[in-house]
Formats: C-alpha cells, sequence, structure tokens
C-alpha cells in the first residue's frame, strides 16, 4: 500500500489523513520528502536565469513545504499522543532533518545567488512583505555560517556541535543530580502542614522506591508543594540546599567547568561572526535588538520595583514573627510564610473558584469573546480527521463566512501526552499561486479531568492557561501572509507572547466573568467579592516576584557579555551579579548558574529578560482595550489588522507602534504589578 503522507491529503480542508497514518510511515515519508526537497533546491541552484527574488527566495520558501507538513504531524504527535514507535519514528529522523538544514545552509551556490538578490534588492523593487522574507532569510544564513571562509567555517561548525554536546552534557547532570536526591520521611509528625494529595504522592513515591513511609524529591510536583506547606523548618532547609546545590562543585556531575566552557564558546561564535559578544548576536533579531536596549529595560525596572520587593520582604518577615518565626527570614521560608499570608490576606484558592468555571462553560465563553472582539465563528466537526477520539474540532470561520482555520482542543492528560499546555500547527498559513492555504491549529492542555461525581471543572489558573494559549492559536488562525517563513506564530521571541498574554487579562474582568461564571450546581453568578479578591491576589507578592525574575535576568546578560577571556569564578561571579536583587542571605554552597538550564540546555540564553518584556508588551497594549472598554470592536480590529495578521510581514515594533501608535512603555506594568 502507498504511503499516505506521500499523497495528496484528500481530507476536507486538506487534514493529516490521521486515520490512515501509522507510526511507520514517518521515516520513509520524510526520507523521501527530503529527497523531493533536494530536487526543488537543486532547480533553484541549476537555475540558468539571473537569480531573481521569486527565482530563489520565495523558490526556497516553498522547496519543503511538504517535508515541513509531515515533520509537523510527527513531532505534533510526539508531544500530544505518542507511543514508543512514534518516540522512535521521532529520534530517527531528528539526524536527518538536522543534516538536511545544515546542507541548505552551507550551500555554496545557494548562498551565491541568495547573495546576489540581496545585495542588487534597491533595484527590484519589493513589496514590505518580500522585503522581510529577503532579510530573514540572508540573515538566516549569514547567522548559519554560510558567509565564513573555509577555515572559519571549520571552527564555526566544531563550536556548533560541540556546544550541542556540552548543552545535554549540562541536561544530563541536573537530572541526575536531581534524581540523586530524597528526603525519606518515617515519622508522620514530620508531615505537618502538608496537603493530603501531597503526602498521597509521597507515599506512592516511597513505595514504588520499595520503602516504607514517604518520600519527597526535588521534582517540582513534590519540591514546590513541600516549600509551601512544610512546617517542618529544618526539613525545609534539608531539600533547599539540595535543590540549590545541584551539578555544583561536586564529585560527579560537576557543571562548572561546563559552564565555563559553553560561555566561552558561545563567545567564540558570536566573535567568528564579528559581534562583540553572544548577547549581541542573539539580540540582532529581536525586538531588544541590542545589549544596551536589555540593560536599560532590566535596571528601569529594577528601579521602579526594589521599593516594593523590599516592602514584601518587611511584610513577609512581619508577618512571620507574629506567627511564632524566629530570627531571619532565610531561603527555605520564602514560599511556606508567603503561602500562608496570601491565604490570610485573600482567602481564596483553587477550590473556591473551581465550581464556577465548568470547562464546557469555558469553552463557550472563550469562543463568544472571540465572536465579540473578532467576529469569529465556531462549529463543532467531529466528523473531520482526529488524531484521537477525545480531542475536539472546530471549523472556524469570519463573519461573512469565509473559511479561517481548522481548530483541536485536546484538554485532558493521557498516557502518551507531554505534561502542561501548548499551541501548536499542523498546517501552516501561506499564499501559493493565489491559493491562500488557511491553517490547521491545536491546543492542547492536561486540564483537570471531569469525575464519575461531576463535569470537568477548572482552575483559576487553568483558565489563564486556555485564554493564553488561545492567544496563540488566534495569532496562528488569523494571519494573512504569503509566506511561510513570515506567517503566523514564526515571530521573534521576545513578541511572540504578546497575543497570548493579552488574553490572560480577560481572566481578571468582571465584565467578562459576569457575562457567564456560574456555579455549576446551583446556576449562581460568581460572587462580586470573589472576583475582587482574585484582583487584588493578582499583586500578591508582585515586588519579590519582579525582583527574582530581574536577578536571573541580569545573571544571564552577564554570562553572555563577559568580553574577557578569563571567564571568573563561577560563585563570585552570579554572587556579584546578583547581591543587587537579592532579598535573603547568600547560602555557602548554593549556586544558580550549574543548574540553570534555560540558560545552558534550553532557547533563553540572553533571552531571559523576554519574560519581563513580553509583559510590558501585553500590560501596555491591553491598557488601551481597559481604556476603550473591554470588549471594543475597534481596538481589537486594530490588533487583528496589525498584529494577530501580520506574522513577521514587518519589524514587531512597527507593529507594534501601528497599534498602539507609540513604542511600548512599561508604564502599564508597573501599576497593573500594584508598582504606582
Ligand atoms: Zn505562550
Amino acid at each position: 500500500m502507498s504511503n499516505p503522507l506521500l499523497t495528496k491529503w484528500k481530507s476536507p480542508f486538506g487534514l493529516p489523513p490521521f486515520y490512515q497514518i501509522k507510526p511507520s510511515h514517518f521515516k520513509p515519508a520524510i526520507e523521501e520528502s527530503i529527497k523531493r526537497a533536494r530536487e526543488e533546491i537543486n532547480k533553484i541552484t541549476e537555475n540558468i536565469e539571473p537569480p531573481s527574488f521569486e527565482n530563489t527566495v520565495e523558490a526556497l520558501d516553498y522547496a519543503d513545504i511538504r517535508l515541513n507538513e509531515i515533520s509537523s504531524v510527527l513531532f505534533n504527535l510526539n508531544s500530544a499522543e505518542t507511543n514508543s514507535e512514534i518516540q522512535a519514528a521521532a529520534m530517527e529522523t531528528s539526524p536527518l532533518l538536522a543534516r538536511y538544514a545544515d546542507d541548505i545552509t552551507l550551500n555554496r551556490n545557494l548562498f551565491s545567488r541568495l547573495k546576489e538578490v540581496y545585495n542588487k534588492q534597491s533595484s527590484l523593487r519589493l513589496n514590505d512583505e518580500q522585503k522581510m522574507l529577503l532579510k530573514k532569510t540572508y540573515r538566516s544564513f549569514i547567522r548559519g555560517g554560510a558567509d565564513l571562509d573555509e577555515d572559519s567555517r571549520q571552527r564555526f561548525r566544531q563550536i556548533n556541535e560541540e556546544l550541542a554536546s556540552l548543552s545535554l552534557e549540562f541536561e544530563k547532570n541536573v537530572l541526575e543530580e536531581t534524581n540523586a536526591f530524597f528526603l525519606h520521611i518515617t515519622y508522620k509528625a514530620d508531615l505537618e502542614g502538608l496537603p493530603d494529595g501531597i503526602i498521597e504522592a509521597a507515599s506512592e513515591e516511597a513505595k514504588s522506591s520499595g520503602r516504607n513511609g514517604w518520600v519527597f524529591t526535588l521534582h517540582y510536583p513534590s519540591y514546590i508543594p513541600f516549600m509551601q506547606y512544610s512546617a517542618k523548618r529544618h526539613l525545609r532547609e534539608k531539600i533547599y540546599r539540595a535543590y540549590s546545590s545541584r551539578a555544583f562543585g561536586k564529585k560527579e556531575n560537576d557543571n562548572r567547568k561546563i559552564v565555563k566552557k559553553i560561555v566561552s564558546l558561545r563567545r567564540e561564535k558570536a566573535g567568528i561572526l564579528g559581534f562583540s559578544n553572544y548577547a549581541e548576536f542573539i539580540l540582532e533579531d529581536r525586538m531588544l535588538n541590542s545589549r544596551s536596549m536589555v540593560m536599560n529595560f532590566l535596571e528601569d525596572l529594577y528601579h521602579a520595583s526594589r521599593k516594593y520587593a523590599l516592602r514584601d520582604f518587611e511584610d513577609l518577615s512581619l508577618f512571620a514573627k507574629k506567627n511564632g518565626h524566629k530570627g531571619l527570614i532565610q531561603k527555605w521560608d520564602w514560599a511556606y510564610f508567603s503561602e500562608k499570608l496570601k491565604k490570610n490576606k485573600f482567602d481564596i484558592d483553587d477550590e473556591i473558584l473551581r465550581p464556577y468555571f465548568k470547562l464546557e462553560e469555558v469553552e463557550k465563553a472563550i469562543f463568544k469573546l472571540a465572536t465579540d472582539l473578532y467576529g469569529l465563528h465556531f462549529e463543532q466537526r467531529d466528523d473531520l480527521p482526529r488524531y484521537h477520539e477525545d480531542v475536539k474540532v472546530f471549523k472556524v470561520t469570519a463573519s461573512d463566512g469565509e473559511h479561517l482555520s481548522i481548530l483541536y482542543l485536546d484538554y485532558y492528560p493521557r498516557k502518551g501526552k507531554s505534561s502542561g499546555a501548548w499551541m501548536t500547527a499542523y498546517l501552516d498559513q501561506y499564499i501559493l499561486n493565489r491559493y491562500d492555504r488557511r491553517p490547521v491549529i491545536s491546543i492542547v492542555t492536561n486540564f483537570s479531568k471531569p469525575l464519575s461525581s461531576r463535569p470537568a471543572l477548572i482552575t483559576h489558573n487553568e483558565l489563564t492557561t486556555f485564554l493564553h494559549e488561545f492567544g496563540h492559536a488566534l495569532h496562528g488562525m488569523l494571519s494573512k501572509c504569503h509566506y511561510r517563513h513570515l506567517s503566523g506564530t514564526n515571530v521573534s521571541r521576545d513578541f511572540v507572547e504578546l497575543p497570548s498574554q493579552i488574553m490572560e487579562n480577560w481572566a481578571y474582568e468582571k465584565e467578562w466573568l459576569d457575562l457567564w461564571a456560574r456555579h455549576y450546581k446551583t446556576g449562581k453568578k460568581i460572587p462580586a467579592e470573589l472576583i475582587d479578591r482574585i484582583k487584588e491576589s493578582m499583586v500578591f507578592n508582585e515586588g519579590y516576584a519582579c525582583s527574582r525574575q530581574l536577578g536571573f535576568g541580569f545573571l544571564d546578560m552577564a554570562w553572555h557579555t563577559i568580553e574577557d577571556t578569563s571567564i571568573p569564578d563561577i560563585e563570585i561571579f552570579e554572587k556579584k551579579v546578583m547581591k543587587k536583587t537579592e532579598l535573603m542571605n547568600h547560602i555557602p554552597g548554593s549556586n544558580m548558574s550549574c543548574s540553570f538550564g534555560h540558560l545552558f540546555s534550553g532557547g533563553y540564553a540572553a533571552g531571559y529578560y523576554g519574560y519581563k518584556w513580553s509583559e510590558v508588551l501585553d500590560a501596555d497594549a491591553y491598557s488601551l482595550f481597559s481604556k476603550k472598554g473591554i470588549f471594543n470592536r475597534d481596538t481589537a480590529n486594530s490588533f487583528r489588522k496589525n498584529i494577530l495578521e501580520k506574522g513577521s510581514t514587518a519589524e514587531p515594533m512597527e507593529l507594534y507602534k501601528k497599534f498602539r501608535g507609540k513604542e511600548p512603555s512599561v508604564e502599564s506594568l508597573l501599576k497593573r504589578s500594584g508598582f504606582r
């Protein structure tokens, strides 16, 4: 039988043929489509016509559409509905895809054609979108080392390979150190303060390792609640010390040398490409596109928030003292007293709010919000192909009936689904030969399941997550771009969270919640004072939280702007950088850098500031909705036309200014955080 991935997808809306696909189809389909894509690339390089925008840049954008679609299906399923065969297919094809991508970047003939187009662009009469595609494509080649001489190229490749394996080693060390420690409790009295569910999980953990009593680990679902709830201070200290010294100065799994090596290789790599440091290299295609812009941003926020961080610390110290705490607040005390203080001040928790957020009603409410803002309509179409029977499928249309997108909603945890929540695309939007390929978008979450006694009721936090992912989905679904590499959520990393985070604001709006949030049993409206308390609790601990994020941001920038070749002692370096944001005493033997995966094994190097920057953007953008009305069609329309439809077809700052009429300012975030 022929491979269904390779034949034309005949399902309505070109949906992937989920029912026909078998895991064994992926590898041959990817190999075959790599071959076909290479043939397309050869057509470009062997073209006897002189290089033009159309026959080179545009042709490159379209060359591997099918390959991209097939690998999207594989990797999306590997996250949402995997098994050992799909995992194997993903593992086996990843190196093939990496090699294919490298071969394109380092293809000399291709690059020389691209360069020729780039150099003569002023004579080409390109529109703005074409200019962006040219700029982005050219830049990605340059950043991939295409324009280097042979010696530098060799070294460049070597550095990339070395960095890839160092990151893996870093990650492996952190994981092994995380797994190596456990806190074994055998006296019931030592469980004081811990909620039942956490105790139950700890007892299961103990059983699974053949122990009696309770076992707590350094993994988040165990570590975080232990720090929040355990009344036993010496045990909190013990587990904190273990957590904060992972991979630091140990006999095995020591990341000190690896951090130094990564920092120095990154610096060298940036140097080869002509940048003075790694941060300048990373920031080149970001919204905040220089070291000084990022540093000014972090410093401004630091000065505006410092006094509130100190105030949070005072409040907490006072509260702890009143509750019998003696001596200084140490790092293992913060989460514990902060949880108690929050309960004391606002008296809300997940269980009080949950009955008002029946998932079925939440879904309707979010769709209705999209109707009110953007005129969208959602029609459930479970007759269409889907990858699991629990997944809901919707056809999304504009107010004039025009087809916009297919949307998958996949709510509940399952064996084979990764944890967390995310939005992804099965098919990207693009226009080819005047045909507008509408996207296929999916939202995957792990929400609280229905129980036999009640329907699915989600927490306020889950409601916020839903809105967040729905914001990303709107960015994908409403895309109106020509080129695949510019469309939908293919935007700069410090811009991509604007459409998602802005949606979270509605979760705190009385005007919206009032419309639909009803107790699932009594049908009573959510009480106004409960909404007030949710809103008030938003600013709780914001000074402390901001200070912590800024500390990480400063540390990130410090490592990636090192200009000196001699890399200093890690402990001293980190302590010096983070001193200004610290509220509590430094604990000797603890170290952040050696287990900071975001910087050394994830993709956040010189980008950690992006978390706070995205908040600046969303708060500033939302302030226009607050001012003009949270259902205001004109504001929504402008957000759609200038941001949601535009992908990367213009610089993010330009898009933002068109929507907001000005550059973003930090003021709205300061206000929302209670710093004004
Ligand atoms: Zn997001």
